[in-house]
């Protein structure tokens, strides 16, 4: 039951949310022993601050709900590929495991040849074809 697909559509219901309200639709979980522990979506427009990705905000609520900054045995649901200030917060945290929805070749830090925490397993590419296109439906209208 508690597939990295499960979780994943737990990330997208948080990038739909986004969509409503007119952000750029990327959401993310933090999941510890099977359980969300922290749900966020993109808020760079309403919090007029261009820090506030989804994985920042879930990064901070994470470890307030574990009263500490380094999210051991936790795994991150990302709709997509973390750009290089994600990526640089999650090292921080040492978190033990990134799950990638859709990669993002431009800015995600894949292609920045950078790494996360040596501790840190990465998956990429569940349920891909989901959340890519939630992306690029938002730019379409958009233009
Ligand atoms: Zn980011």
């Amino acid at each position: 039951m508690f597939t990295d697909e499960y979780f994943m559509k737990m990330a997208l219901q948080e990038a739909e949310i986004a969509f409503e309200k007119d952000e750029v639709p990327i959401g993310c979980v933090v999941v510890s022993n099977n359980r969300v522990i922290a749900r966020a979506h993109n808020l760079t427009e309403t919090l007029n601050d261009v820090t506030a990705h989804a994985e920042m905000q879930a990064i901070t609520s994470a470890a307030n709900f574990l009263g500490g900054k380094y999210l051991v045995n936790c795994t991150l649901y990302v709709t997509l590929e973390p750009c290089v200030m994600c990526s640089g917060a999650l090292s921080w945290s040492q978190i033990s495991k990134v799950v990638i929805g859709a990669r993002d070749e431009q800015r995600g830090f894949i292609n920045k040849n950078l790494s996360l925490h040596s501790k840190t397993e990465i998956v990429s590419g569940i349920m891909e074809n989901e959340c890519s296109s939630i992306v690029k439906e938002f730019f379409k209208a958009k233009r």
